[in-house]
């Protein structure tokens, strides 16, 4: 069965060639039914939206029928696995159905086995299939890189992980999908050639600045590097201003456009824990909140070394590096200052950033609260309401007594427009996504409706919403996300 969803796609990926992907079709999933759909997505990749609606649509994004003028693949890449170089990898349940006129790849996930699959089963569960969909929603609002999710069908056909589940296809989108580990794939094999063919792919397309660079002597590839790390660097500010935790920053988990990418055991901070770590399979806690910044500038080594034949010197291929020191931490102060309401710099503002990090670690404050109440008491709520989230009330005045200071000179109102646009009222915690999930499973899917619309617009009040926006149940903590899904 072919289907025509009246988009207009182009070769993509596909151009450049089989060295870099196998064709494919996706294995159907027996009596499809949609979990989430996401209708600004569609409205963006120029999805009609009656068609969004259509058993068309469903048996298309379900892989169940072709979808005219697609030429559907999987790709190739390797990667380091928790610091350990792990050979082939690829998608190993991801199927590229094309990329759009607009220049959006759309990926169906858990779309059956490929030749990458290795020892899994090709697909996703429907539990992470509903938190790829919600978060990759929940970054874009909250002006995060990500790679973005159109949808998620489900079906009853049986996976087992732990337990027995059931399958679920998620569809994502993004300008591409290329990871680091496409990169050290070609490199590992020594075949150069593919090497450059990817570079200069992904130089054209994305970073076409590159070509033109005078920095390293018109080195267009030290230029990418340096690029893509600042990317990087930008993006783990975000991650740590906002406590996101990734849960698996393998390099094959990284994208080449600085993007959020592969959504697995992440987790938003509840308490605040700098050592927190999301995933449960992480025993050495390398991938802990607190690590995530290093681990990206060791993936960013992988990246260059993988870059190396085309850099072609060692001393420019780090030098290319360099920026990330000092982008990722000035990145993460104008984060956390626009969280503090103050619109310019001052030398002040490091301490007073400091500070309250310790404040809230030493009792794992509550951190999205924290963060949304301090923004209420700048636009005139009383001071206790953020007080009270603390035992060390001495310790919390003194802070809040350099906090008033720094704001003497600043509009209160403008400060707190500033900050309610900075800290998010709903944020996708875990327990939150485990409600929309449970629901789900009894084939409830209003939940994902409900989370979705309120993590598109995450700043905005959402009246009558007040129990999306509280402290964790206390089962919160027990629940248990590894890297099986
Ligand atoms: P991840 O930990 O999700 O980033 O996946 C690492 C690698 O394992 C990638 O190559 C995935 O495509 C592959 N993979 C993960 N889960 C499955 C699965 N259920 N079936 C086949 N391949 C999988
Ligand atoms: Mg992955
Ligand atoms: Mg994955």
């Amino acid at each position: 069965e072919v289907v025509d969803l009246g988009l207009r796609w182009v070769p993509g990926f596909s151009s450049l060639g089989p060295a870099f992907f196998t064709e494919l079709r996706p294995t159907p999933l027996p009596e499809p039914y949609w979990v989430g759909r996401n209708l600004s997505m569609a409205m963006e990749l120029g999805l009609d939206a009656d068609r969004f609606e259509s058993d068309d649509a469903l048996a298309a994004f379900t892989g169940n029928a072709r979808v005219a003028g697609t030429r559907t693949l999987a790709t190739v890449y390797s990667g380091h696995q928790f610091g350990v170089w792990a050979g082939q990898l690829g998608d190993g349940r991801a199927i590229l159905l094309g990329e759009t006129e607009g220049g959006l790849e759309v990926q169906l996930k858990g779309s059956g086995l490929t030749p990458y699959s290795r020892m899994g089963d090709g697909r996703a569960v429907l539990r992470s299939s509903i938190r790829e969909f919600l978060c990759s929603e929940a970054m874009n609002a909250l002006g995060i890189p990500t790679t973005r999710a159109l949808c998620v069908t489900g079906s009853d056909a049986p996976v087992r992980r732990e337990e027995i589940e059931t399958s679920a296809v998620v569809t994502r989108v993004a300008p591409t999908f290329i990871r680091f580990g496409h990169f050290e794939h070609f490199a590992a094999r020594e075949r150069d050639e593919e090497l450059r063919a990817l570079a200069d792919y992904v130089i054209d397309r994305y970073y076409p600045a590159c070509r033109t660079t005078d920095r390293f002597n018109g080195n267009a590839y030290a230029a990418l590097l340096e690029a893509v790390s600042e990317r990087t660097a930008a993006l783990l500010a975000q991650w740590q201003a906002v406590g996101f935790c990734h849960g698996v920053m393998n390099t094959d988990n990284m994208s080449i456009l600085g993007l959020t990418i592969d959504y697995g055991p992440f987790q938003f901070l509840d308490g605040f824990d700098p050592r927190h770590i999301c995933n449960h399979s992480d025993t050495s806690g390398r991938y802990a909140y607190n690590q995530q910044p290093n681990v990206a500038y060791w993936n960013l080594f992988c990246l260059a070394q993988a870059l190396l034949p085309l850099v072609g010197d060692q001393e420019i291929a780090v030098a290319a590096l360099e920026s990330y020191k000092t982008i990722f931490p000035d990145e993460y102060e104008a984060r956390m200052r626009a969280k503090l309401g103050l619109p310019d710099r001052s030398d002040a503002d490091r301490p007073l950033i400091e500070q309250l990090l310790k404040l809230l670690a030493q009792e794992k404050v509550d951190y999205p609260i924290f963060w949304r109440r301090l923004s209420r008491v700048v636009a005139g709520d009383n001071p206790d309401t953020v007080r009270d989230l603390f035992i060390d009330r001495d310790g919390f005045d003194a802070w809040f007594r350099s906090f008033t200071e720094r704001h003497a000179d600043i509009s209160p109102a403008k400060a707190a427009d500033l900050m309610l646009a900075s800290n998010p009222k709903f944020v996708l915690r875990n327990h939150l996504g485990q409600q929309a999930i449970e629901a789900s499973q009894r084939k409830d899917h209003s939940g994902v409706a409900t989370l979705l619309a309120l993590l598109e617009s995450p700043f905005e009040e959402h009246a009558g919403h007040e129990d999306f926006a509280g402290f964790p149940p206390d089962w919160a903590s027990t629940i248990e996300i590894s890297c099986s899904s």
